[in-house]
C-alpha cells in the first residue's frame, strides 16, 4: 500500500539539451525581461559575457563577484549593481555559488531568476537560500528565490574540472539518498532520486575519465537535475546536517564534504530504512549501496577522510554539538553521531559498514 504523503510541485521551466544556452534570448523574453544582469564567478566571467552577447542590448551588466556561501557583503555588492543599471531580472551562470548569488538578489530586490547551471549541485532547482555573515550562513526557503526558468547545457559543463565533476556529482547524489528516506517523501520524488543515482553513478566515471565526453555530461547533467528536483521538494537529514556544520563553522569545501560524509550517512541511515535501500540497490546493482558510494568517490578521485579536508579530532565536540542542537529531520543518538564521524575523520579501511 502506497504511504500517505503530500506533494506539491514547483513551477518553473527547464529547458534542456546540448547547445540550448542559444536559448537564453528567448528565455528572458518569454519572462518579459527588458534590462538583465548577468552574474558569475570571477573564473566564469568568459561564459557570462558569452550570455551578454547573445542577449545584446537587453544585457546592462555583468556582476562577476560571485563566491562560495554567499557572503552579505557580496549580496549587497550586486544589489547595488542591479539598482545602479535598473536591472528587471538576473541571469545566474556557474554553479550553486552563482545561482546562490540570484537567489540572494530574488530575495533582496525581488528580481526573477533564469539559471544557467554548469556543475551538478542543484541549487538551480530548489526554493532554498542561503547567506553567511559573519561565518555564520543562514538559510531558508522562499518561493521567490526558485529560477523562473533554467536552461541545462552539458556543453557548459566539458570544462568543469574533473575532479569538481566528480565531487559534485556526489554532491548530487547526496540530495536524492536523503530524499528517499526523507518524511516528507512521495512515489515522484523517490523516483526521480532512483534514477537520478542511477545517471549519476553510470555517468562520474566517464566523466573523469573524459571530461569532453558530452554523452556522459547529458547523462550527469540530466541526474544532476533529478537530485536537484529531490533537494527542492523534500526535508533533508543528517548528512545535510553534518555537511553544512562542517561548511558552515569550518569553511570545509562544500561538495568533497559532502563526498566524504556521503557513504558513512548512507551506511547508517539505509540500514534503517528498507524502501530507501532497495532503491539505492536498483540504482547502483549492488547489495551494498554505501560502500558502492565510497567506491565511486574513490573512483572520481575525491578526497576520502574528512582528515584530508583539515578536519581534526579536537574539532570533533563542536561538531557533534552543532548537529545535535538542530537537527532537520530524525534524530540520531550522540553515540552514533560520534562514531560515524570518527570513521568519517579518519577514512581508509575504517570505512563505511557495507549496507
Ligand atoms: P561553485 O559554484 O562554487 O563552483 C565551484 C568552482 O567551479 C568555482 O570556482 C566555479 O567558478 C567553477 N566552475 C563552475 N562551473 C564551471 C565550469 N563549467 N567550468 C569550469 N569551472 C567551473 O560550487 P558548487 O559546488 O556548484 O556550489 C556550492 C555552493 O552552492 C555552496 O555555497 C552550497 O551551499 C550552495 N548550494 C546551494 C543549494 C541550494 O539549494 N540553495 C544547493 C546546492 C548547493
Amino acid at each position: 500500500m502506497t504511504t500517505p504523503f503530500s506533494y506539491e510541485a514547483l513551477p518553473m521551466r527547464v529547458i534542456f539539451g546540448a547547445g540550448q544556452l542559444e536559448a537564453i534570448a528567448a528565455e528572458v523574453e518569454q519572462l518579459g525581461l527588458r534590462r538583465v544582469m548577468v552574474l558569475s564567478t570571477p573564473r566564469g566571467r568568459d561564459l557570462a559575457q558569452r550570455v551578454a552577447d547573445l542577449l545584446g542590448p537587453v544585457a546592462v551588466g555583468i556582476f562577476d563577484g560571485a563566491r562560495m556561501h554567499v557572503p552579505v557583503e557580496t549580496a549587497a555588492a550586486a544589489g547595488d549593481a542591479v539598482n545602479v543599471v535598473g536591472a528587471d531580472g538576473c541571469v545566474a551562470i556557474g554553479g550553486g555559488s552563482t545561482i546562490g548569488l540570484g537567489k540572494a538578489l530574488a530575495l533582496r530586490n525581488g528580481l526573477p531568476i533564469i539559471a544557467v547551471p554548469t556543475t551538478y549541485a542543484g541549487s538551480e532547482m530548489t526554493p532554498v537560500w542561503g547567506l553567511t555573515e559573519n561565518s555564520r550562513k543562514q538559510t531558508g526557503r522562499d518561493i521567490r528565490v526558485l529560477p523562473r526558468s533554467v536552461i541545462y547545457d552539458p556543453e557548459l559543463t566539458v570544462a568543469l574540472p574533473q575532479n569538481v565533476s566528480g565531487t559534485s556529482g556526489l554532491n548530487a547524489i547526496a540530495h536524492a539518498v536523503e530524499a528517499l528516506y526523507a518524511p516528507d517523501r512521495s512515489p515522484i520524488m523517490s523516483l526521480l532520486a532512483e534514477d537520478g543515482v542511477r545517471s549519476l553513478a553510470r555517468s562520474l566515471p566517464r566523466v573523469v575519465a573524459d571530461g569532453s565526453d558530452l554523452d556522459a555530461r547529458s547523462d550527469a547533467l540530466r541526474g544532476a537535475w533529478f537530485c536537484g528536483a529531490c533537494l527542492g521538494a523534500t526535508t533533508m537529514g543528517l548528512h545535510h546536517k553534518i555537511c553544512h556544520v562542517l561548511g558552515g563553522t569550518f569553511d570545509l569545501p562544500h561538495a568533497e564534504t559532502h563526498a566524504v560524509v556521503l557513504p558513512y550517512v548512507a551506511a547508517m541511515r539505509l540500514a534503517e530504512e528498507p524502501d530507501a535501500a532497495a532503491a539505492m540497490r536498483r540504482a547502483l546493482e549492488t547489495d551494498s549501496p554505501a560502500q558502492a558510494l565510497a567506491d565511486l568517490a574513490a573512483w572520481v578521485g575525491a578526497p576520502t577522510s574528512l582528515a584530508e579536508l583539515g578536519l581534526q579530532e579536537a574539532d570533533l565536540d563542536v561538531v557533534v554539538e552543532a548537529v545535535l542542537a538542530n537537527q532537520y529531520s530524525k534524530p540520531v543518538a550522540k553515540g552514533e553521531l560520534e562514531t560515524l564521524l570518527r570513521r568519517a575523520l579518519h577514512g581508509g579501511p575504517d570505512g563505511p559498514t557495507p549496507t
